[in-house]
């Protein structure tokens, strides 16, 4: 996993990511937000571990835990969007970081979909949350009638918001119309009821 431990600690210097600024519900993601991220993965606070085979890149808060795809950043073809991937990744980070208990999981994947989307803006990239596999989906399939689509494309218009006004808050209406969308799919569904812990902070100390 060391490949993808070093991208991700490049992206994290990267202005592409690190000029993607918002707040959300007392979360902050800044310059200074994704700095913590980068020192947390140096001084192995925050870990990386490779995902089972089949299984997508994820971020666990519990455990402070990357479990990324071990194939990410091997294909040239799929860099920029294996880049995307890492940047929603390390938005979860950031958000678990800040310890705000009241941040809900539906809530760490709006920041995380946000920050997303805005990178994928910033490198012409078309809207895909999922991952690769859909990328060139026809527009009539399942997937692109899926509530998943539909919290990309207003996650996409939050994106363009924060991408015109750095450090604004996410406007409530879009957030609520991404949060059910989020919540109508069954994945996503499981997830936020399994997964309630989101913002707790790190519990590895800092070894000196
Ligand atoms: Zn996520």
């Amino acid at each position: 996993m060391d490949l993808v431990r070093r991208m991700m600690l490049w992206l994290l210097t990267q202005p592409v990511l690190t000029t993607i600024t918002f707040r959300h519900l007392g979360c902050v993601i800044d310059r200074a937000a994704w700095e913590a991220v980068r020192v947390a993965i140096s001084d192995n606070r925050i870990l990386i571990e490779p995902a089972g085979l089949s299984a997508i890149s994820g971020y666990n808060a519990e455990r402070d835990t990357f479990c990324m795809q071990p194939s990410l950043f091997t294909v040239a073809a799929y860099f920029p969007s294996d880049c995307a991937t890492a940047a929603h990744e390390l938005a979860h980070a950031a958000a678990d970081m800040q310890a705000i208990a009241a941040l809900s999981s539906a809530d760490s994947e709006l920041i995380a979909y946000v920050t997303e989307e805005a990178f994928r803006l910033r490198q012409g990239l078309p809207n895909d949350g999922p991952g690769v596999l859909n990328v060139g989906a026809p527009p009539l399939t399942q997937a692109w009638r899926s509530p998943l689509h539909d919290a990309l494309v207003a996650a996409r218009s939050l994106a363009s918001f924060v991408l015109a006004h750095p450090g604004a808050s996410l406007q409530a209406p879009t957030v609520a119309i991404v949060r059910d969308a989020l919540g109508r799919d069954p994945t996503y569904r499981r997830q936020f009821a399994e997964n309630t812990v989101t913002s707790n902070g790190l519990r590895r100390p800092i070894v000196s």
